[in-house]
């Protein structure tokens, strides 16, 4: 199928772009809850995270939050670049992620901080990319980095527009 992500591509696209905004840059993921493949599935806007992603249960920044794990916490700091990204040391304190589509007042992230898309969701009053209608034409980075992703992401919108 044309468009059909495939897992391979996206982790391959992921690392050579060495940018982007969360665990999208972790990746591994994605394929697995890809919605896209299944045709009997309703899209919900409200089941994704802004751009249409699903933060996995085993995103080590996560969980290692999640569970005070120092090792996951450097494994995290690793993977997600996060000296490259955002210039700072590992420090436990600084390298944690409660999610992005989180409830007021839950801290946030640094890579949830700095994403462009998450805040121009939240702007435009959506809960999701899918529900934009400039969709395909977005060149925000997420996009421009992960054009499979957004591939995806387009089918996502197809199927949630053809209910
Ligand atoms: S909207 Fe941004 S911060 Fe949220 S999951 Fe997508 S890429 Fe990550
Ligand atoms: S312009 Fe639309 S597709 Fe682009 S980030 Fe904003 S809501 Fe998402």
């Amino acid at each position: 199928m044309k468009n059909e992500f495939k897992r391979r591509d996206f982790i391959s696209t992921c690392f050579k772009a060495g940018a982007a905004c969360c665990a999208v840059a972790y990746c591994p993921v994605i394929a697995a809850q890809d919605p896209a493949k299944k045709q009997d599935v309703k899209i919900d806007p409200k089941d994704f995270e802004y751009c249409g992603y699903k933060c996995p249960a085993d995103c080590p920044l996560k969980k290692g939050t999640l569970e005070n794990n120092l090792e996951l916490k450097k494994k995290a700091y690793a993977d997600f670049k996060f000296k490259e990204k955002y210039g700072i040391d590992f420090d436990a304190e600084k390298v944690f992620c409660y999610g992005c589509k989180v409830k007021e007042g839950t801290p946030l992230s640094l890579p949830v901080k700095s994403c462009t898309v998450r805040t121009c969701v939240i702007d435009k009053g959506y809960e999701c990319c899918i529900q934009c209608d400039g969709l395909a034409k977005c060149d925000k980075e997420l996009w421009t980095n992960f054009p499979k992703f957004k591939e995806t992401v387009i089918e996502m919108q197809k199927k949630y527009k053809a209910v």
